[in-house]
């Protein structure tokens, strides 16, 4: 039994593709089975956000959700769906709902179909029907070090590409196929259902709008082919937490001449465990001796990439301080050469292991006589 989809995303029934979208990625970050290792809720979960989002991304799909609920996606002639049966029970489309797909076939789809160019591709208008490409997704977490210098990102995964053969019209002689004469070439006929008159795709031409005689034998016809590809992402010095990168059309190749879709990375910086990121100024808690807090004087710190750097620290300096050392926070992304600013945030080590010449000093100390009681 599948839940409503609405209620797995969490949004309203009439939200937008966008909505959708959005809800459908926090969702989907959430449930990752990499973020829940052996969790068979969030895994269950999982599936299930992914069954909803492939059904309200598609336009089609919800729109007979919309109109016969879940006898939409029943499979076979389901009667009882209140409107005269099911009419995708022709098998115009194939869903793959709830149990069918393993857990890796769901992973792919929701890494490799990201589903943003399902929402963009053009529906039927002149001469055949194209459909952009899908978008892709993947995600990289990087370490606070790679996010200050920047890294190349390898990514090794296979999508459709547009066949070469063909150049994607799925023909022998990779030529444009002549128009479908049924449906004129817009991929859809009219057909009623009880009362409604609605589109479903052309079964001459399986909702292509050209009518292919001789298949390419490369692509079978349809146009792509599916291939292993290499992507070299840059992650540009000082990138922040969450944010994402798009590589316009290197997602999956369109149907019919449709534009590819493009390729997005989030990235994921992980926590550092000596530095505080705050925009691009760092944070970073330094013991310091207390003789020096009274004194004054120099402390050696490491910086970020590593240079050892020495700061002063001036007489009197209150653990809790913040010494502010210019330039060396994060490179800023939007101003090629800026730096953030590091700020030591002072802290204080009281030794434990005291020579008897060093407690008869710190008790001279003590004992010495300031307008209150106490150090100063
Ligand atoms: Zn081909
Ligand atoms: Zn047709």
């Amino acid at each position: 039994m599948n839940k409503n989809p609405y209620e797995v995303l969490g949004v309203a029934r009439d939200a937008s593709d966008a909505d959708i979208k959005k809800a459908y990625h926090k969702l989907v970050m959430k449930y990752h089975p990499d973020r829940n290792p052996d969790n068979k809720d969030a895994e269950e979960k999982f599936k299930e956000v992914n069954n909803a989002f492939d059904i309200l991304k598609d336009p089609q799909k919800r729109a007979a959700y919309d109109r016969f609920g879940d006898a939409a996606f029943a499979g076979g002639n389901g009667a009882g769906a209140g409107f005269g049966g099911n009419p995708f029970g022709n098998g115009a489309f194939h869903f793959n709902m709830g149990g069918g797909g393993g857990m890796e076939d769901i992973l792919r789809e929701a890494m490799r179909g990201f589903g943003f160019g399902d929402f963009g591709g053009g529906g039927p208008g002149r001469g055949a029907p194209q459909r952009g490409g899908r978008d892709l997704l993947d995600e990289v977490v990087i370490d606070l070090k790679d996010a200050f210098f920047g890294k190349t990102h390898t990514v090794k995964f296979s999508s459709n590409v547009t066949c070469e053969k063909c150049h994607g019209h799925g023909t022998d002689d990779g030529r444009p196929a002549p128009m479908c004469s049924r449906c004129g070439g817009s991929g859809f006929v009219q057909s009623r259902q009880g009362f409604f008159a609605m589109e479903t795709p052309c079964p001459e031409c399986n909702g292509l709008g050209r009518k292919i005689s001789k298949k390419c034998k490369e692509c079978d016809g349809s146009g792509t082919v599916n291939k292993q590809r290499t992507l070299e992402v840059k992650i540009p010095a000082g990138i922040e937490d969450g944010a994402r990168l798009r590589l316009a059309g290197q997602g999956e190749a369109g149907a019919n001449g449709g534009p590819a879709g493009d390729f997005y990375v989030d990235v994921h910086v992980r926590p550092d465990k000596r530095f505080e990121r705050r925009g691009s100024d760092l944070i970073m808690r330094v013991d310091v001796p207390f003789t020096t807090l009274a004194l004054g004087g120099e402390i050696e710190i490491e910086t970020i990439d590593d240079k050892k750097l020495d700061v002063k620290v001036p007489a009197g300096t209150q653990v809790g301080e913040k010494l502010r050392v210019r330039g060396h926070g994060m490179p800023s992304v939007r101003r090629a050469g800026a730096f953030g600013d590091l700020y030591i945030d002072v802290a204080i080590k009281i030794p434990t292991k005291l020579t008897d010449k060093q407690k008869k000093l710190l008790n001279e100390f003590a004992g010495t006589k300031s307008e209150k009681k106490g150090w100063f």
